[in-house]
C-alpha cells in the first residue's frame, strides 16, 4: 500500500503548504462549470487538510489543450465553482511557474485555498519534465495526490513531482480506489466474477487475459460478444464485429473454458434508434440485416443469478447500447444485481466511464461498493499494470 495523507502526522500539516493534485477536469460551458461531482469528490481531502490548518494550493489539468496556454481550457471557472463549495474566498495562480506564484502561496492564511492554471498550458507536463515539476514544487511543502483518473499517466504533475516533493502521499479519493481496486484484484472474496462489456474486444483484450487466471468467471456481452459469435461460426448480421480479432476470439475461448460465459441470446434491431423494432433471439438466431444490441432477457436473469451468488464483482462495460433505449435494459439489469449483490454482503466495484454512467443513470451508484473515478486508470488497473501517478509516491 501507499502512504495515505491519514498517515501524516497532524499536528505537522499546520501551516504547511499542501500542494494537492487534484482531478479538475470538469465540463465547461459559456465559462461556468456544467457539473462539479469531480470538485466535489475532492472536497475530503480538502476540507481534512483545511481543518488542520494546511495552507492548500491546487493543481490540475483540464482537456487536452495543444499549444500552450487557451482561455478556452483555463481553470479560472473551476475557482468560482469552488469558492462556492467552501465558502471561502479562492485565490488563482494564473502562471504556476512564476515567482509570483511561489510568493502568492506563501502569502495564504492557514485554512487558504489556491488553484493553479492548467498544468496542460505547459509542454513539460505532458513530458514528465523535471524542469517544470521542480517548478510546480515550489508552490508546496508536501505532495498529495488525490487525482486517481490522471494516475496511468506519467506526467509532471502526478510522476516527476512525487518524486521530488516529500512526503508524496496519496489524498482521501485516491486511498479509496486503490483499496476497492486493489481488493477486489488481490484479495477477492469468492466466487470472483467479472462482467465486461463495451463496443470493442480490442481495447479489453489486455483486460480478460489479465482477469482471466484470478476471476472464477468472466460474464461478456456488449457487441464484444459479437466477435465471439463470429468465432463459434454463428451468423452475425451487422452487429459490430472486430474481423482481425476473430482469431483471438476463438483462443481466448479455448484457454477459458467455461471461465468464459457468452450471452445465451441477444436484442436485435435492423437500426439503432430509439423506436426500432426489435426481437429477442438465440445466438443461433441472429438474423441478416439486424444487429446485436443488448443482452437479451434470460442472459439478464443467468448473468444476474452469477452475479448475485458473488462475493467480489468487478463490472467494465455496458452490456447493450444503453445509451439508446431500449438497448439499455441489459445494462440496467445488470446495474440492480449489483446493488442485490452488494446488499446480500458481497464487493462490488464499477470501473469504465460509460457504465459507471450507466449505474449512475439508473440511481444505484450509492448501492454498489465502489465506483471507479478513473475509467481509462481503473482499466491499467484492473489490467495489473502500474500506475506512474500512484508508484511515485512514498510507500506506506
Ligand atoms: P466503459 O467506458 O464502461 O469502459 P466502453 O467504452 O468499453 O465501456 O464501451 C461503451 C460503449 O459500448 C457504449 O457507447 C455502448 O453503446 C457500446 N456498446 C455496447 N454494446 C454494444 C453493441 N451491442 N453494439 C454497439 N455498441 C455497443
Ligand atoms: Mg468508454
Amino acid at each position: 500500500m501507499k502512504r495515505s495523507l491519514r498517515s501524516l502526522d497532524q499536528g505537522s500539516l499546520e501551516g504547511r503548504r499542501a500542494l494537492v493534485r487534484v482531478d479538475f477536469n470538469v465540463p465547461l460551458k459559456d465559462g461556468k462549470v456544467t457539473d462539479d461531482t469531480r470538485i466535489r469528490a475532492a472536497l475530503p481531502t480538502i476540507e481534512y487538510l483545511r481543518d488542520r490548518g494546511a495552507r492548500l494550493v491546487l493543481l490540475s489539468h483540464l482537456g487536452r489543450p495543444k499549444n500552450g496556454p487557451d482561455p478556452k481550457f483555463s481553470l479560472q471557472p473551476v475557482v468560482r465553482a469552488l469558492e462556492k463549495l467552501l465558502g471561502a474566498p479562492v485565490t488563482f495562480l494564473p502562471d504556476p511557474t512564476s515567482n509570483e506564484a511561489v510568493t502568492a502561496t506563501r502569502r495564504l492564511p492557514r485554512g487558504g485555498v489556491a488553484v493553479a492554471e492548467n498544468t496542460r498550458f505547459y509542454p513539460g507536463e505532458e513530458k514528465n519534465d523535471p524542469m517544470l515539476a521542480q517548478q510546480l514544487a515550489a508552490l508546496g511543502d508536501l505532495y498529495v495526490n488525490d487525482a486517481f483518473g490522471s494516475a496511468h499517466r506519467a506526467h509532471a504533475s502526478t510522476e516527476a513531482i512525487a518524486r521530488i516533493l516529500k512526503p508524496a502521499v496519496s489524498g482521501f479519493l485516491m486511498e479509496r480506489e486503490l483499496r476497492y481496486l486493489g481488493e477486489a484484484l488481490h484479495d477477492p472474496k469468492r466466487p470472483f466474477v467479472a462482467v465486461l462489456g463495451g463496443a470493442k474486444i480490442s481495447g479489453k483484450i489486455d483486460l480478460i487475459e489479465a482477469l482471466l487466471p484470478k476471476v472464477d468467471a468472466i460474464l461478456l456481452g456488449g457487441a464484444m460478444a459479437c466477435t465471439f459469435f463470429k468465432a463459434m461460426g454463428l451468423e452475425t448480421g451487422n452487429s459490430l464485429v472486430e474481423p482481425d480479432r476473430v482469431d483471438l476470439a476463438r483462443n481466448l475461448m479455448a484457454t477459458a473454458g467455461e471461465k468464459l460465459v457468452l450471452p445465451a441470446g441477444a436484442v436485435i434491431a435492423r437500426e439503432l434508434a430509439p423506436n426500432a423494432e426489435t426481437r429477442r433471439v438465440q445466438r443461433e438466431e441472429i438474423l441478416k440485416g439486424w444487429a446485436v444490441y443488448d443482452i437479451d432477457p434470460a442472459t439478464e436473469r443467468s448473468f444476474g443469478s452469477r452475479i448475485e451468488a458473488a462475493g467480489t464483482v468487478v463490472w467494465n462495460g455496458p452490456m447493450g447500447v444503453f445509451e439508446t433505449p431500449p438497448f439499455d435494459h441489459g445494462t440496467l439489469a445488470i446495474a440492480r444485481s449489483m446493488a442485490q449483490a452488494t446488499g446480500k454482503g458481497a464487493t462490488t466495484v464499477i470501473g469504465g466511464g460509460d457504465s459507471a454512467a450507466a449505474v449512475t443513470q439508473a440511481g444505484l451508484a450509492d448501492r454498489v461498493t465502489h465506483v471507479s473515478t478513473g475509467g481509462g486508470a481503473s482499466l491499467e488497473f484492473l489490467e495489473g499494470k502500474e500506475l506512474p501517478g500512484v508508484a511515485a509516491l512514498d510507500d506506506g
